[in-house]
């Protein structure tokens, strides 16, 4: 029995956040499937890692110097690590990102989806999970579709030989290897494989807002929150531009019949939608 988070980037934006993930994932024992976003925009955080980790490449690609970008993104994962004491030497890794974009060695998906990348590594050694890489389980055929027979097989495999894991979403891989992203936002949908493919009984979405409103709380003052939606109206909401979850989401869930419960990870006591 198990259930299958997701946390977003604004609830990876800096350490409070990590800490605040750690304790809701250590609430509830069945939360052994976790899948991250790159730290995105927080109180003192003014820019997406995955935001800058584009400019990065666009900079390199024109030969333009981009050590300033890059430490941006440095310092954050290192400010985490030292906050949180976290002995994993996520240095390593981001040197070798550098020095493998300087080599002319990564492709701009790759480069990009280094950011949920050092933050699942970061998330699992924090909380003593396994770490599952989805270039191995999320497959992309040639044409950009998912693999789904191969990706549920190796998604379950992998789950039968680890007990929890922080997974990073947003990519997979092609059959030449090769790292293919969804389209941005798209670690919602990463999730939604995991759910299907383990079977879990609830697919829980933490991000900064508590479920969907009946108009949107930036325009209209203190809209009613939606407590149920079906899938359907979910679609057509994510398709009319609600800006809470990928348009794509549910697409994997509909046919189990998974429920998705979209959660605020700064108030998961408000419950959600
Ligand atoms: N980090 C990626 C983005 O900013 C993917 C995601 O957050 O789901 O679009």
């Amino acid at each position: 029995m198990l259930k299958v988070c997701k946390f977003g980037g604004s609830s990876l934006s800096d350490a409070k956040h990590f800490k605040q993930v750690k304790a809701i994932i250590e609430a509830d024992k069945d939360r052994k499937c976790v899948i991250v976003s790159a730290p995105g925009k927080g109180e003192g955080e003014r820019d997406k890692i995955t935001d800058l980790l584009y400019l990065c490449f666009q900079h390199n690609k024109y030969h333009v110097e981009f050590d300033s970008l890059f430490e941006r993104v440095e310092q954050r994962y290192l400010t985490i690590k030292k906050e949180l004491n976290i002995d994993y030497p996520i240095e390593n890794d981001i040197k070798d990102i550098k020095d493998a974009l300087k080599a002319g060695e990564m492709t701009e998906a790759k480069l990009v989806s280094r950011g949920e990348y050092l933050c699942a590594k970061l998330l699992s050694a924090y909380l003593g999970y396994s770490f599952l890489d989805a270039k191995d389980l999320i497959h992309f055929k040639f044409d950009g579709k998912v693999d789904e027979k191969k990706t549920n097989e190796d998604i379950t495999k992998a789950f039968s030989k680890v007990e929890k894991a922080v997974i990073p979403g947003f990519y997979g891989s092609y059959p030449n290897g090769d790292i293919c992203l969804f389209s941005r936002g798209g670690s919602d949908v990463s999730a939604s494989y995991f759910a299907e493919a383990l079977d879990a009984y609830l697919y829980e979405n933490f991000t900064d807002v508590s479920g969907f409103y009946m108009a949107d709380p930036r325009i209209i003052e203190n809209p009613l929150k939606i407590n149920e939606i079906s899938y359907d109206e979910l679609r057509e909401l994510s398709y009319a531009g609600a800006q809470v979850l990928h348009a794509e989401t549910i697409i994997p869930l509909m046919e189990k019949r998974i429920p998705l419960e979209v959660l605020n990870s700064n108030h998961p006591e408000e419950g959600g939608t």
